[in-house]
């Protein structure tokens, strides 16, 4: 979701990967990540002394002990969140002075990228080269173009008649919650790190349970960086424990979410039961990759097809995971993603060489196991893959997975799978190609292959996504809104607009008589 197709991450790597990969399993070997709770600057343990194991799916081995936080821990942590916003000493400071803080962020960030990486590396199984390449630097490229645009943003006043002067502006909400995923997991952080500390607001961040040291280490170097203590706060824990009383929390004032469908709707709930906080969802998706009779580059897009669905494992709310290709192209572009398919054997995700790593964890893996077997029961034929590999080393791996003659009632065809496997299905007429690609209850993504400008145009307003992306799959950058329609949110993270989420407005009229 964070690259760009023209980019190489699944080209086969030729690189000596031996003196590399025994330098990364000796740093991972060595490294003794701190799993306490982060709040009011100080590192402690959950009130209650509950750990949890934190496992990563490369071996099964634990990595650290990581406090369970609950209740307790969001209502010392929001506390902490409050006092550090009512004091003012981060909401009221100048733009300027929040900007330079942020900035230092962005750089302690860098400087630590090498354990950052090894950190998501560890937690969720991913390959070392995707997150030295593609997640921490996303990330620290985030907090830097939100600390930069602190001090660039301007307040309006609006129209009103010459003896009134209406002032429009933007003030932090106060105390936010952010919850998050594991499939990318500083980025999807940072997503909301970046537009709720440059707005002014206080963050209690709770991280997935199957990732949590990024945002543990991030907090700190937030601190170092100089963010006031209590501004920026870390509960670990489980989602039906701390992320529900985060959401539940009376004197939270907004909470910025990405994860599944099922959990947004909770947190609307809650929001509902408690005190109608903010709330900004970023959820699944089941997106179409439409391939129209008149693209002739099949080489180009079965590269960026297969990059759409097998980058990360699959698991990306953005991928490409249903194809939807003319029937006259069908047989080629498969044979084609096939052949792609075939050369990403999923390998170490600490060997440098490797392009596809593990699955975060074994429910993940049986969930992804339990569609691949269902779609054979419904009749899609198996075109590539469809197993689990590498058991032998107790870690979480499956090989990359092609359903041809998939249909749109199958199970494969309408729910997220969130794994390396993708359905293919065919169309005859534009408009059904229309048809197919919104027939979903998500409306995250979306891509339309063709060399004819006006059918691009036709398509990319007829889908009900909030991206389509034309000749190309996942192109992305910062200033550009990343989210769904339908059921895949409510808001957009990314660019100016993610402020829209974490902010109010304030109208300050003045009678000029
Ligand atoms: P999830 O919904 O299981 O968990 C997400 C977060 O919510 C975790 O921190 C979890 O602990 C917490 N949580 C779970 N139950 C909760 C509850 N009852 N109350 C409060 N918090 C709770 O999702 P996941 O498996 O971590 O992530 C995968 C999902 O995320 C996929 O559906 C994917 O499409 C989506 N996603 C969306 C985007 C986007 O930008 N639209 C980006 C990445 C991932």
């Amino acid at each position: 979701m964070t690259i760009d197709a023209g980019e190489q991450p699944l080209t086969t790597h030729t690189a000596h990967s031996g003196p590399h990969l025994i330098h990364w399993r000796a740093r991972a070997r060595d490294l003794r990540p701190d799993g306490r709770l982060f709040i009011d600057g100080q590192r402690r343990p959950a009130a209650s002394g509950a750990t949890f194991h934190d496992i990563s799916p490369i071996d099964g081995r634990v990595v650290a002990q990581v406090a369970a936080g609950d209740a307790t821990d969001v209502d010392e942590a929001v506390a902490a969140a409050r006092r550090a916003f009512d004091s003012g000493a981060w909401a009221q400071t100048a733009p300027r002075h929040r900007k330079q803080v942020l900035l230092r962020f962005a750089e302690l960030l860098h400087a630590h990228r090498e354990e950052l990486a090894l950190l998501e590396t560890l937690d969720v199984g991913k390959p070392i080269a995707d997150s030295l390449s593609v997640d921490v630097p996303s990330a620290i490229n985030c907090m830097q173009w939100y600390a930069e645009s602190i001090d660039k943003l301007y307040d309006e006043v609006a129209p009103t008649p010459p003896d009134t002067l209406a002032m429009i502006r933007r003030e932090p909400l106060g105390v936010v919650g952010a919850v998050v995923p594991w499939n990318f997991p500083l980025l999807m952080a940072m997503w909301k790190i970046g537009p709720i500390l440059s707005a002014g607001n206080s963050l209690v961040l709770k991280p997935s349970e199957k990732s949590p040291l990024s945002a543990l280490r991030a907090a700190a170097l937030a601190v170092e960086a100089g963010l006031p203590p209590g501004v920026f706060n870390v509960v670990t824990g489980f989602g039906h424990t701390a992320g529900r009383a985060l959401a539940l929390h009376e004197d939270v004032d907004g909470i910025g979410f990405t994860g599944s469908t099922a959990t947004g709707k909770l947190i609307l709930q809650y929001a509902a039961q408690s005190n109608l906080k903010r709330v900004s969802l970023e959820c699944g998706g089941k997106s179409p990759n439409v391939v129209m009779a008149d693209f002739d580059d099949i080489e180009r897009v079965a590269r960026a097809s297969a990059l759409a669905i097998f980058f990360n494992q699959g698991q990306m709310c953005s991928a490409g995971s249903r194809l939807i290709v003319h029937e006259s192209l069908r047989d080629r572009l498969l044979a084609s993603i096939v052949k792609v398919g075939e050369e990403l054997t999923p390998g170490d995700p600490l060997d440098p060489a490797t392009r596809l790593g593990a699955i975060v964890d074994a429910q993940q893996m049986q969930r992804v196991l339990g569609y691949i077997a269902s779609a054979q029961q419904d009749g899609a034929r198996l075109a590539l893959g469809g197993r689990q590999v590498r058991a032998e080393t107790g870690g979480f791996f499956i090989e990359p997975t092609v359903f041809d003659n998939v249909q749109p009632s199958m199970r494969i065809a309408r729910e997220e799978i969130f794994g390396p496997v993708l359905s293919v299905l065919t169309f005859r007429t534009e408009q059904e190609a229309v048809a197919l690609a919104n027939d979903s209850t998500y409306g995250l993504a979306a891509a339309v292959w063709t060399r004819d400008l006006a059918c691009a145009h036709r398509m990319s307003r007829a889908i009900r996504a909030g991206m389509v992306y034309v000749n190309c799959y996942d192109a992305d950058d910062i200033t550009v809104p990343f989210g769904g329609f339908r059921q895949s949110g409510i808001g957009r993270d990314k660019s100016l607009h993610a402020f829209d989420k974490f902010t109010e407005l304030k109208t300050t009229w003045i009678d000029l008589n």
